[in-house]
């Protein structure tokens, strides 16, 4: 095939692309939008019709559609990064003595395994037991220390500086009961490495990270190529970290939609109560005409279902699976 044809060919599936994604996003623009996390007063304000996705193929080029210049805060996506910093900086085997890889079929912030059963490993670092516990693990002595640890390694993953939305954090501080019985329960069994205060602290901090699609995209790639950059022709993150990270994605990122997504999406994906949905398509596609060689995706749509996870982003994304037959297994 000539030069002219492979260029023209390209250009076809750029456009197929990116129609489609601009298509899908006016027509869930315009359905009924569902309601914004209500129990984070400052997420309570935001548009519920924003919808935006990313796309990051590994040769640099992305597809932006939708609002994709909104920030919002990573939300539980943060416990992705801050497992990643514990296991790089303390060693997979040291924090998986602390926190368990078992899914759950229970919401996100339950407390109810902790007073069935005495001193019981929170079942996984993508629930919030499991992430407070992951935080409290975090390199440093004070919480400023572990929230810088974990905002440089997502800042070397993003290759640019992030800041935290004080607004969402206040909100969130003063209105974190239930997160704050969780860690005193966790306190109580041991089962936290810092004071209460501190693991809270840092938590919610590094919830209240602002990023955008774009970011998640660029996240996503790195994950999809086992901790590779393959724009900067670097290894960021130990490929045998990436792949846990990337299983429990798979396995418990969707709260207790995870086996549902896994079964009619089935991508590793991180999920944040803002609408934010980070996923990484691993470059096992063979001969697939967009993603032989593997994508980052990044989608936001801030209403979100009972589980916590984004309503139209989710559609998004299962129509995009359905329609490039993107199938890992
Ligand atoms: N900061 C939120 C909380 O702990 C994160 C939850 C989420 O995104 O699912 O409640």
């Amino acid at each position: 095939m000539g030069t002219q044809q492979l260029d023209n060919q390209q250009l076809n599936i750029d456009y197929k692309v990116d129609h489609f994604f601009e298509e899908k996003i006016a027509y869930y623009k315009d359905q009924p939008s569902g309601e914004c996390a209500q129990y984070i007063p400052e997420l309570k304000n935001v548009n519920p019709n924003y919808l935006a996705c990313a796309l990051l193929l590994p040769d640099g080029k992305i597809h932006l559609h939708g609002d994709y210049e909104i920030p919002f805060t990573l939300q539980s996506i943060s416990k992705v990064i801050s497992f990643i910093a514990a296991c790089m900086y303390k060693g997979p085997s040291y924090v998986l003595d602390w926190v368990d890889v078992e899914p759950t079929g229970d919401p996100f912030n339950s407390i109810l395994r902790f007073e069935l059963k005495d001193k019981q490993k929170p079942f996984n670092p993508m629930i919030n037991a499991g992430a407070l516990t992951v935080a409290s693990l975090l390199p440093g002595t004070t919480p400023t220390e572990k929230i810088q640890g974990v905002v440089h390694l997502l800042s070397s993953l993003i290759d640019k500086n992030v800041t935290i939305n004080k607004k969402v954090f206040e909100s969130e501080w003063e209105t974190a009961y239930r997160n704050r019985a969780l860690a005193n329960f966790l306190k109580e069994h041991n089962l936290l490495a810092s004071s209460v205060e501190d693991t809270l602290f840092t938590y919610i901090n590094l919830c209240s990270v602002e990023i955008n699609v774009e970011d998640l995209a660029k996240i996503g790639l790195i994950l999809s190529l086992d901790g590779f950059d393959p724009v900067r022709q670097i290894q960021i993150i130990p490929a045998p970290i990436v792949r846990l990270t990337k299983i429990l994605m798979f396995t418990c990122g969707m709260y207790n939609s995870s086996g549902k997504f896994a079964a009619f999406i089935g991508l590793p994906a991180k999920s944040g109560v803002s609408g934010g949905i980070l996923g990484a398509v691993p470059p096992s596609l063979r001969h697939h005409p967009l993603l032989s060689d593997g994508c980052g995706l990044g989608i936001y749509g801030p209403a979100i279902d009972e589980n916590g996870n984004s309503i139209k982003g989710t559609r998004l994304l299962e129509d995009f699976i359905q329609v490039y037959d993107i199938k890992i297994f």
